[in-house]
């Protein structure tokens, strides 16, 4: 039996739009699998209501949901305009300044900005769409000259690509707050914005570790870091800051203004080869089928950068204002997935095995797991299966990427979570097995349950003793189900 499955996973931003249980279970139900939570907007009731919407929806579709709290991070914005905006000219001086002095002045968000710019450097703002250039800095007013006019509103974006911030907190104040509200949630993943160095992603571990401490939290297995790569300074970095990292996000938004938009195709590409081969799931995001916001259809250049971050091997797409805000969040999930399986499909998604030769560690886990791909394709195996507490061995099982399910069995809820962010994964929840035999039978059980395998599929059983143990796993099998 073969099933044509979606390997690729779907991230999907909530908000007003797919707030409601009914708009996220259709959700669920046309492969969304895990759900973002953007922290730069919304109370924390509004936050605790969608949880308990996504928890309830995992109940009803006995999907495994996992949740990202996206933390805001040091994002610097415009403070308040007038409400028809003001008109920076090409050419004139502006002032830009936390308090301003006159109305000519324009407001900033953060207070300690001139601190950090300097002469000749540049300033983008609302995504890039106006720049100006830094002439003098006198105490907290920033004197600049306007290089690209336009019409700017309150609460815009503002990039500082040339400037260093190295002495700036990637964790705000208010990411601590958010922080102690997930971890009492019990999300499964924090995505951290802005990051810069791979101390940010050690102190925000640090960080849960102590609110953890403070709650009398311990026991379960940790949440996990997705690091958002959005700044160039974090690109330079990018092979260290994986190491570190539970997972990446490409957040082509920022990342498309702090670097030039033309080289972002190609540092994702970079990018998700480099997470692959430490097995970190990486998400592509932002823009992907942005017109769907307003239209039942997408852009053919939509459907093509889908289709093209698929064929990159990335572990899942996100959507963001499409379905926070959009007229049109189930389609749009429908339109992804469409796409996802059509790519997959392709000649051009294949893969050579590389049996962990694009990672530097090669231990046997490594080896073993990446050996189940070549010999699931030679046997024609219908699915992998394995046993994780951490969701390691699910994760090295899908670093390179075989066509077919990857049924991984744990006993924590957070890591079945966890683990539906990583490509071709199938989780499933399983009570500590003793012996390889034992999982081996009450595996099959719920994989034929789940449709997954009938009687006379083979199956590869990548395992070993202590069952589930990271290090441990010394055996390749192949099953016949009776
Ligand atoms: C991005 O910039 O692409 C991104 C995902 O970040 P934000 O949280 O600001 O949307």
């Amino acid at each position: 039996m073969s099933k044509k499955i979606k390997q690729t996973k779907i991230v999907a931003t909530i908000g007003p739009a797919s707030e409601n249980v009914e708009t996220l279970e259709k959700m669920v139900r046309a492969g969304m699998n895990v759900c973002r939570l953007n922290f730069s907007h919304g109370t924390y009731e509004n936050h605790a209501m969608l949880i308990d919407h996504i928890r309830e929806v995992e109940k009803r579709t006995g999907e495994p949901i996992a949740i990202v709290q996206d933390l805001q991070g040091p994002k610097l914005r415009l403070g308040v305009l007038p409400k028809e905006g003001v008109v920076l000219k090409e050419g004139e001086e502006v002032v830009f300044s936390h308090t301003p002095e006159t109305a000519a002045e324009i407001p900033i968000g953060f207070d300690r900005l001139s601190e950090y710019v300097k002469s000749g450097e540049r300033i983008l703002l609302d995504d890039g769409k106006l720049e100006v250039v830094v002439i003098r800095v006198e105490r907290a007013r920033i004197i600049a000259r306007v290089v690209v006019g336009g019409v700017l509103t309150s609460h815009k974006g503002l990039n500082i690509p040339d400037t260093d911030l190295k002495t700036l907190d990637v964790l705000t104040e208010k990411d601590k707050n958010d922080l102690k509200f997930g971890v009492e949630q019990g999300i499964e993943w924090v995505a951290l914005s802005f990051v810069m160095d791979p101390q940010d992603i050690l102190d925000v571990k640090f960080h849960i570790k102590e609110i953890e401490q403070s709650l009398g939290i311990s026991g379960e297995s940790p949440i996990r870091i997705i690091a958002k790569i959005e700044r160039y300074e974090a690109v330079k970095k990018i092979e260290k800051i994986i190491e570190v990292s539970d997972g990446i996000m490409i957040a082509r938004g920022d990342l498309g203004v702090e670097m030039p938009a033309e080289s972002v195709p190609l540092t994702q590409k970079k990018i998700i080869d480099l997470a692959r081969a430490h097995a970190k799931p990486v998400i592509v995001a932002t823009q992907m089928l942005d017109s769907m916001q307003h239209s039942p259809r997408p852009t053919r250049a939509e459907v093509s950068d889908v289709s093209n971050a698929v064929i990159d091997h990335t572990d899942a797409v996100m959507l963001s204002n499409e379905t926070a805000t959009g007229e049109f969040p189930v389609e749009t999930i429908h339109t992804m997935a469409k796409i996802i399986i059509s790519a997959e499909a392709s000649e051009y998604n294949n893969i050579e095995n590389e049996i962990g030769t694009t990672s530097k560690k090669k231990t046997i886990e490594r080896t073993m797991s990446g050996l189940s791909k070549l010999v699931a394709e030679e046997v024609g195996a219908t699915v992998i299966l394995s046993a994780s507490f951490s969701g390691e061995t699910g994760r090295l099982i899908a670093e390179n990427r075989p066509e077919l399910p990857i049924a991984v069995a744990t006993n924590s809820h957070r890591v079945l979570r966890q683990l539906n962010l990583s490509w071709g994964v199938r989780p499933f929840m399983l009570e500590e097995c003793k012996t390889i035999e034992e999982l081996i039978e009450r595996s099959i059980v719920k994989l034929k349950d789940a449709k997954l395998v009938e009687s006379g599929d083979k199956i590869i059983v990548v395992a070993g003793e202590p069952v589930g143990q990271a290090g441990h796993v010394n055996l390749l099998e192949v099953r016949e189900v009776i």
